[in-house]
């Protein structure tokens, strides 16, 4: 008898726990499914999965499957339908002036110096204020999010106002506080920058886990190995990375040799300053001594293909930097060099000038230069446990790739397509921390009419002050 007791409580034991287990679609729901035709994964096997879904929950992946083992075992409050979509990581430019959207096109065809020195850095003491740069900002983000870039690496001026504009919109971001020593927009010089910039990094440290608040030494020829040194120490003590622009022309390493007697990335190695967390944007120039540096002390390179191309800046030896083992990833730069925020653009560009350069189409593949605008930047600029693949356990951040333009007929191959086909245009929904930016197209955290009408007013002002003094 006591026997038969036993036996009914055990299966009401089963029968419940059958009811509570996550099975039953019916119980609590899941914030968030999204369904794909193919989830690329960008994990370290290259999964794929056809048919597939990603379930997200409190901003957290917490499932990869098959479109039906997903469905069998969640129900979610909201799911992105997967018919003709590819959904992937969301891309990550490791180097930007997110602002310069609003100076897009005001001075082209000119060497990098000739530029930055007789047209940007004077662009930006008269044109440049905390409003110019919550409104070129969230431009930029607009651009991004739209194209399918869910995190970016900013160095500008106001870091305050960028992280509030970064805040509201919903994107991931690594935001500089710029160092450089002359009259800025908004300092007199490297000490007061740099004194600005550390009260700015303690202000957001902690506060939003999307945005990392770092620091954005601007280069070693404009600034002083002591202005370099003393902001790598104020780097370490708050426990914030650096983003610099490294090895960018040939101009920064004759001044260097000239100035120091080594070269760029020498001299960086010998006044310490690789001790912490470096970013390093284009690295166009390292001798192969200096890529050894870069690998030894694990500095993540951004790889700015249009920028170099269209200042003539040169090729960065990205399959040299690839086999020595560092950590490389894609960057847009700003859209007063680029002229435009378009990741695809920079895959694409990435793959084919090493291609031309080394006359061997068999380098820096599709598959490559995916992981590189993808978990390979990630992993550059620091963040390659939290983002940049779909794996549980990370960050929800993914991207919804629509594959039903007349350029997707036929697809063979879905990362081939990915990398040598797509547009901003196709990308249709964007996930940042598991909210949704972007659903089928419609812009969901910013305003599209109300910063367009913005960023349209203030370019009418900077284009009449332009034009009054070149009358
Ligand atoms: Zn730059």
């Amino acid at each position: 008898m006591k026997h038969t007791t036993e036996i009914i409580a055990l299966l009401l034991c089963i029968a419940l726990l059958g009811a509570c287990a996550p099975d039953a679609a019916t119980d609590e729901k899941i914030d968030l499914i999204v369904e794909g035709k193919s989830i690329v994964t960008m994990d370290e096997h290259d999964t794929i999965i056809e048919n597939g879904a990603v379930a997200v929950d409190d901003g957290v992946i917490i499932a990869i499957g098959t479109h039906a083992e997903i469905h069998e075992q969640y129900s979610a409050v909201e799911t992105l339908g997967g018919d003709n979509r590819v959904v992937m990581p969301g891309l990550v430019n490791g180097h930007s002036h997110a602002a310069m959207t609003l100076l897009r096109g005001i001075a082209d065809d000119l060497e990098l110096m000739d530029w930055l020195i007789n047209y940007i850095f004077p662009a930006e003491v008269e044109f440049v204020d905390a409003e110019f740069v919550r409104i070129g900002t969230e431009l930029a983000c607009w651009e991004m999010i739209r194209g399918g870039t869910t995190t970016f690496v900013d160095m500008y001026y106001y870091p305050d106002v960028i992280a509030d504009v970064v805040d509201r919109c919903g994107m991931r971001a690594m935001i500089s506080a710029t160092i450089i020593d002359q009259r800025s927009p908004d300092a007199e010089g490297a000490d007061d920058s740099l004194q600005k910039g550390s009260a700015y990094i303690k202000r957001w440290q902690g506060r939003n886990s999307r945005i990392t608040p770092i620091f954005g030494p601007h280069a070693n020829f404009s600034l002083t190995a002591d202005q370099l040194r003393a902001t790598r120490e104020a780097a370490t003590a708050l426990g914030a990375p650096i983003s610099i622009h490294v090895a960018e022309s040939p101009f920064e390493i004759q001044n260097s040799i000239d100035t120091y007697g080594m070269t760029s990335i020498e001299f960086f190695e010998s006044i310490g300053f690789f001790d912490g967390p470096t970013i390093a944007a284009h690295v166009v120039w390292p001798t192969e001594a200096e890529i050894a540096i870069l690998a030894e002390r694990n500095v993540g390179v951004i790889h700015n293909p249009t920028s170099n191309m269209k200042i003539a800046s040169g090729i960065a030896p990205i399959t040299d930097l690839l086999k020595a083992g560092v950590h490389v990833g894609l960057g847009t730069d700003g859209a007063a060099s680029n002229n435009d925020l378009d990741m695809w653009e920079e895959m694409r560009l990435a793959s084919f000038l090493q291609k031309v350069e080394q006359m061997d189409p068999k380098v820096l593949p599709a598959g490559t230069v995916l992981r590189m605008a993808t978990i390979g930047g990630a992993t550059a600029i620091g963040l390659g446990n939290d983002i940049g693949s779909l794996e549980v356990g990370k960050r929800a951040d993914l991207i919804q790739v629509a594959f039903d333009d007349v350029h997707h007929v036929p697809t063979y191959n879905v990362v081939s397509h990915l990398v040598y086909v797509n547009d901003e245009q196709d990308v249709v929904s964007v996930i940042v921390d598991g909210k949704l930016l972007m659903r089928e197209r419609e812009m969901l955290t910013i305003d599209t009419k109300r910063i367009t009408a913005e960023a349209t007013a203030i370019a009418a002002k900077i284009q009449g002050a332009l034009e009054k003094r070149n009358r």
